[in-house]
């Protein structure tokens, strides 16, 4: 229920109709106050703002009149939004994206919760991280965020797939001076063949198989042939779920995760750091499974 009091969280991005934040983090606040006494409910709702590039300095600025409390970041606005802020945290800055914003008292203080997210389920696993190599697929955005995280880990070799050398090798120059001691190797898709044997964990960043084009995957059937058995197959893509990638390795015997839990985790813990108490992980993936089916 709205009231006089209610506060306001939200989203920033353009567009960002597509987005399914809206529905978990609502989800998860409704759910909070179902099992809240009366004196104990939280008075939240989470919007979705659509802003254009050339608004977002007159938005935040008017975020800040109206009192919002915190925001998610969205694309075109991850980068664009540093500036505007008056503190970045390490790992956001080791990413060089802020997707979650919170308030403190010297103001908008900026942090990239897609490195929990992608955490989260590597870390149900019991393994040594520092023998295994990841082999990371894309250089975009997610990629920054997996990369960041497999060098929180600890893997001993990180290798990125692209297709510009231009750009791989300004995406490896920008680890250089990053406060997170990263240290990869970059290739182009022709040398996965020679790569492919030795992945630890082979994670699928770019949007290839993404829904609709359910039927594209980023690597020819005949490249998990190279796979080894005890392999994680990690797709970023939550729609459809699972997608032909990881499909295509759970036939192989891989282990398969996709990345419905990643969008979870990750605004679990941007709704943790604004309401500053635990949040009902469950009801938040309950919330994108059911709209998951709806879509596919
Ligand atoms: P992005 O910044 O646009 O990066 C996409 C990357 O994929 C780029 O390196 C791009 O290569 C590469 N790519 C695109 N099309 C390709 C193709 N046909 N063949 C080979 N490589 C291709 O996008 P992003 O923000 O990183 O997002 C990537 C994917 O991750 C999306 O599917 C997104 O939904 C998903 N994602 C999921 C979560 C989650 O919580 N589960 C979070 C973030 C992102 P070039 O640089 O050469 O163009």
């Amino acid at each position: 229920m709205i009231t006089g009091k209610t506060k306001l969280l939200g989203v920033i991005g353009y567009p960002v109709e597509h987005s399914l934040s809206p529905l978990m983090h609502n989800a998860a606040i409704q759910g909070i106050n179902n099992q809240q006494a009366q004196q104990n409910l939280i008075d939240y709702v989470y919007l979705p703002f659509p802003i254009k590039p050339e608004d977002l300095n007159t938005a935040i600025a008017g975020f800040s009149a109206i009192g919002v409390q915190g925001f998610n970041i969205t694309i075109p606005h991850k980068q664009a939004i540093i500036p505007l802020l008056s503190e970045v945290s390490g790992i956001a800055e080791a990413v060089g994206a802020v997707n979650t914003v919170y308030k403190a008292n010297k103001g908008w203080v900026g942090t990239n919760t897609d490195v929990t997210g992608f955490l989260a389920p590597l870390q149900t696993y019991n393994c040594d991280w520092n023998q295994k190599v990841a082999v990371i697929l894309g250089n975009g955005g997610a990629s920054r965020a997996v990369v960041a995280g497999c060098a929180q880990l600890g893997f001993a070799e990180i290798h990125v797939i692209g297709r510009s050398m231009e750009k791989l090798a300004g995406f490896q120059q920008s680890w250089l001076n990053s406060p997170l001691p990263v240290t990869l190797e970059v290739h182009k898709w022709d040398e996965l063949s020679s790569l492919i044997s030795q992945a630890d964990l082979l994670v699928n960043t770019t949007p290839v198989g993404m829904y609709p084009k359910i039927q594209d995957s980023p690597l020819d059937e005949n490249m998990f042939d190279k796979l080894s058995s005890g392999a994680i197959v990690y797709d970023l893509i939550y729609v459809p779920n699972p997608t032909k990638f990881l499909h295509q390795a759970q036939v192989r015997g891989a282990i398969a995760i996709d990345g419905l839990e990643m969008l979870v985790q990750q605004g679990a813990a941007a709704l943790e750091l604004w309401l500053q108490q635990s949040v009902p992980v469950d009801i938040m993936r309950d919330s994108l499974k059911k709209v998951n089916k709806k879509i596919q």
